[in-house]
Formats: C-alpha cells, sequence, structure tokens
C-alpha cells in the first residue's frame, strides 16, 4: 500500500523537495508497511518556506475579509468532496479505523473550514465615544503563524489552526507530526484548489528540531502547538526567550464522574466514547472515571459486556470499531502501562494485553482494557496513557469526588452524568478543566472554545475565542478638537 506524495513539502503553491533532508518512513500501523517516505525540512526549504508565506501574507491581508471567507468555504466543500480519499489516507497514516476518519477527521476539518469562512465578514472592531473625539480599534493579523501538529487527528488539528489564523489574514507554516506526515499535504493542496493564494499556508515536514528551527525564527509571529506537556514546555520556553505569542494544546488525564443517580446505559457509552474512541488516542479523554459505588458493579458488569463486543480488526473494513495503536512507540508505552497497573494493584476486568488480529500479526493492536479498583496515587491514574485504558475509581460523596477529579496538574476536560441539574452544574462550576459535558462526553463541535487549564495549555482553540489567539488589537484616537500642551 503506498500513499506517496508528490514531494515532501508544499511551499508557495507547490510540492517542493529538500534532498538535504533527512529521510523518514510513514508505515501503515496495522502492518508496519511503509507508505510513503518523506524528506525533513533543511534550512533551504524553511528560508523558502518563511519568504513564500511573507509574499503570500501581504497578499492574503489585503485581501476583503468576505473574499477571504469564501475561499475557506470552497475548500470545505472540496474537503467535503474528497471525504472518503482523504478518510483512507488518514487510517492509512493513524491506523484509526475507516469508521472514524469517515466521520470525524476531514469531515470535522470541513465543519471548521465552514465555520471560520462564515466568520469571516463579521470580524468587526468597536467604535469608542470619547465626547467629542473618539476611538476605534481594529483586529489585525498578526504576520507568519507556525503550527505543530500530533498524530491522533491530522488533518483536524491542522485545520483547528489553519482556519483561524487565515480569516485573521495571517499566512501559515504548518509542521505536521514525523509520525502522520501526509494528509496536511492534502490540505495544502485543497486550500490551492479554493483559491488561496500562494505562500499563504505552507507545510514543512520534520522532527522536533525542525519545529524548533521555526520558532525561533525571526519572521514568525505566533506558534500554535498541539501536543504533550513536555514539548509544550520546550516550545514555551523557546518561544518565550523570544516573545512570541503561543497555544498550547496538550495533554490531559481527565476525570469522567458517574453519580449513583446517572442512567448507567448513557454513562457507558460515553465511558467508551470517553476512552476507546481512536484507540483511546484522544488528548481530552476521561480516563479516571469515577463511579458511585451505589452502581460501581452494575456500572462494571454492563461495561464489560459491551467492551468484549468491540470489534478489533482490518481499519480499512468499516465494520471494525478499533484499530492499532499509531505506532510501535506508543504500542510499548501502552503495554507498559497494562502492565504496570496489575502491578500497582488494580484489578483487570477486561483486556490487558497485546490482541491477536488475523491477516495482521504486525499491527500494534492492544486490547481495550478496563481497570477496576483503582487508587488516586497508582501511575495509571494519574499519568496520560494515551491508549485504551479506562480506569475506575470508587466514591461515595460530591466534595470528595471534586476534590479527587481536580488533585491533578492537568486540566484539559472532564465529565459529569447525574439527573440532577443543580447538583449537574454545581459540580462543572468546581472542576478545574477547559471544557466540561453534563450527561455526554468528548464531543467537540467547532463553535465551542476548546483548551486547557493547568498544565494543559495556554488558549484556546475553536469557536469566536480563538480570532482572539490568531489577531491583534490596533486602538486609534482620533482627535477632534485641538491639542495642548503645558508649555
Ligand atoms: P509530541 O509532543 O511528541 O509532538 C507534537 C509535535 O511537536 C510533533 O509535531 C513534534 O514533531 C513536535 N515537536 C517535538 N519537539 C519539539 C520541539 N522541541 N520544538 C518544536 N516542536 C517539537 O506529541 P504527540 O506524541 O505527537 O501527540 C500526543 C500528545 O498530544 C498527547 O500528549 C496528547 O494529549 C496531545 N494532544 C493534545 C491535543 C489538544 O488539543 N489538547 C490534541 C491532540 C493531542
Amino acid at each position: 500500500m503506498r500513499a506517496q506524495p508528490q514531494a515532501s513539502h508544499f511551499v508557495g503553491g507547490s510540492y517542493q523537495e529538500s534532498r538535504a533532508g533527512t529521510p523518514f518512513d510513514s508505515l501503515y500501523p496495522a502492518t508496519g508497511e511503509v507508505i510513503a517516505r518523506i524528506n525533513t525540512a533543511d534550512d533551504a526549504i524553511i528560508e523558502a518556506a518563511v519568504q513564500a508565506a511573507t509574499a503570500g501574507q501581504k497578499i492574503w491581508a489585503a485581501t476583503p475579509p468576505a473574499e477571504r471567507g469564501r475561499v475557506l468555504r470552497r475548500a470545505a466543500d472540496i474537503l467535503r468532496r474528497d471525504n472518503h480519499a482523504l478518510s483512507v489516507l488518514e487510517t492509512l497514516d493513524t491506523g484509526k479505523p475507516l469508521q472514524e476518519t469517515l466521520v470525524a477527521d476531514a469531515a470535522s476539518g470541513a465543519d471548521c473550514l465552514e465555520y471560520y469562512g462564515g466568520l469571516a465578514a463579521t470580524l468587526t472592531g468597536e467604535h469608542i465615544d470619547l465626547g467629542g473625539s473618539f476611538a476605534y480599534t481594529k483586529r489585525e493579523p498578526l504576520g507568519i503563524c507556525f503550527g505543530i501538529g500530533a498524530w491522533n487527528y491530522p488533518i483536524q488539528i491542522a485545520c483547528w489552526k489553519a482556519a483561524p489564523a487565515l480569516v485573521c489574514g495571517n499566512a501559515m507554516i504548518f509542521k505536521p507530526s514525523e509520525v502522520t506526515p501526509l494528509s496536511a499535504l492534502k490540505l495544502a493542496e485543497v486550500l490551492s484548489e479554493a483559491g488561496l493564494p500562494d505562500g499563504v499556508f505552507n507545510v514543512l515536514q520534520g522532527f522536533g528540531d525542525v519545529g524548533a528551527k521555526l520558532v525561533a525564527h525571526p519572521a514568525i509571529a505566533k506558534v500554535s502547538l498541539t501536543g504533550s506537556v513536555p514539548t509544550g514546555a520546550k516550545v514555551a520556553a523557546l518561544a518565550g526567550e523570544h516573545l512570541k505569542k503561543t497555544t498550547l494544546e496538550l495533554g490531559g488525564k481527565s476525570p469522567l464522574i458517574v453519580f449513583g443517580d446517572a442512567d448507567v446505559d448513557n454513562a457507558v457509552s460515553a465511558a467508551i466514547n470517553a476512552n476507546f474512541y481512536s484507540t483511546g488516542q484522544i488528548c481530552s479523554n476521561g480516563t479516571r472515571v469515577f463511579v458511585h459505588t451505589d452502581i460501581k458493579e452494575a456500572f462494571l458488569a454492563r461495561l464489560a459486556e459491551r467492551t468484549s463486543k468491540a470489534v478489533l480488526g482490518d481499519p480499512l473494513d468499516e465494520a471494525t470499531n478499533i484499530g492499532p495503536l499509531v505506532s510501535r512507540q506508543q504500542f510499548d508505552k501502552v503495554m507498559h502501562y497494562m502492565q504496570l497497573g496489575q502491578r500497582e494493584g488494580a484489578r483487570l476486568v477486561c483486556g490487558g494485553s497485546a490482541a491477536t488480529v488475523e491477516s495482521f500479526p504486525d499491527g500494534y493492536f492492544v486490547q481495550p482494557t478496563v481497570f477496576a479498583d483503582v487508587g488516586d496515587d497508582m501511575r495509571i491514574a494519574r499519568e496520560e496513557i494515551f491508549g485504551p485504558v479506562l480506569s475506575v475509581l470508587d466514591f461515595t460523596g460530591e466534595d470528595e469526588v471534586v476534590r479527587r477529579a481536580n488533585d491533578t496538574e492537568f486540566g484539559l476536560a472532564a465529565g459529569v452524568f447525574t439527573r440532577d441539574i443543580q447538583r449537574a452544574h454545581r459540580v462543572v462550576d468546581a472542576l478545574q478543566a477547559g471544557t466540561c459535558w453534563i450527561n455526554t462526553y468528548n464531543l467537540t463541535p467547532i463553535e465551542m472554545p476548546f483548551g486547557g487549564y493547568k498544565k494543559s495549555g495556554i488558549g484556546r482553540e475553536n469557536g469566536h475565542a480563538a480570532i482572539d489567539y490568531y489577531s491583534q488589537v490596533k486602538s486609534v484616537y482620533v482627535e477632534m478638537g485641538g491639542v495642548e500642551a503645558a508649555f
């Protein structure tokens, strides 16, 4: 199976190669086959991208916002037109089942481009009456924004960064994760076809060193990273040295709290979505499932029964629910935590080991795993695993569970299941998390701001909130009278 792009990078409106770059392979996680060979960006192509973005940004910033919006909305239509081919590509690059990529990847990217395309002509400043004289504000672009992607939702992440950046009149250089380099190139093609001027959206490939070079590059005004907390700290430190604006979307260890009055079937559905979708490789996953002792055994029985029905297998078969993990490295990490949970004394309810899938002996498949009787101090309850490993923790009191849910360095997301409307809002008010769900989990419509408290991030993506992070406000004072001076 091959998915070799025309060349490694997309710069100035066309595919470009960097022969001096270091080659690396993109693998299909279900088989370990090489599907593409890519070169990392060398210094020459980094400079070419910066120059193309500088020239493109000038043209784009002078384009009327309503026209910018039309380009983004055309790109949304093209993503939808090409959804099947893009979904297959995303499945090959990530291993996520086609059942998911058909509805959650390019499709959510299209929603994002459409949303920001619709906002384009509505982005206005304000008029401030000063009694005779007045002031006004206008929103201006930052310049060239640098987007850095993670590997779990490659095209969605590229769209979540590109669309708000572009609608504000910025150019973007985007570096996808080295694990999933392919679909961002397709997004660049789509934007070009939609009429985006050359150089406004560029894709450069590479590992962390390429990322760091661009973070430090004087032409870059802003950095937006989706990645792990340790990478976030490095990027923030380097960006801070150069006083660059940053948005950081980082990791989590989010709580999902199920009170005794909850609808057990709905809560089990949410726990499944919060832990096993995308083979558990989602930043906002609710991996600490606090279940009230009154319903704990019923909850666990239902969860185990439904988890046993999950179909693991060929990611390209639309009947498959769970594909492999993205890489050997991720497989080793998840296996380590599955063994650690057992050594730490958690009760293994189901799963707990690698999965054998017929016809895919070299795939990075693991069983969806549920641990019960998990203690707050166990490492499986404290560290981000980023795999299908669900921990159930018991609780009895509301104050107690809120305190324990908040007892983490992360603060990306949280969920509450209860039929008591006052309790739902009271608990959500007390939870330290950027995104909360009441009686559901892991829904991230583009209209809703998304981002983390505490070490889970800085800034917000999505919704109107993202505009603040991709634009700067200029205040203009207009004097209508004379000018007094002391002497
Ligand atoms: P990662 O931190 O290893 O890498 C993320 C990106 O940063 C990659 O493109 C990588 O090449 C780049 N990078 C690494 N070192 C760098 C450096 N020093 N300077 C600049 N760039 C550098 O993360 P990952 O393994 O690709 O993704 C998984 C992590 O991402 C998890 O922690 C997950 O929670 C998080 N994530 C967060 C969100 C969110 O929106 N909050 C979404 C998806 C994933």
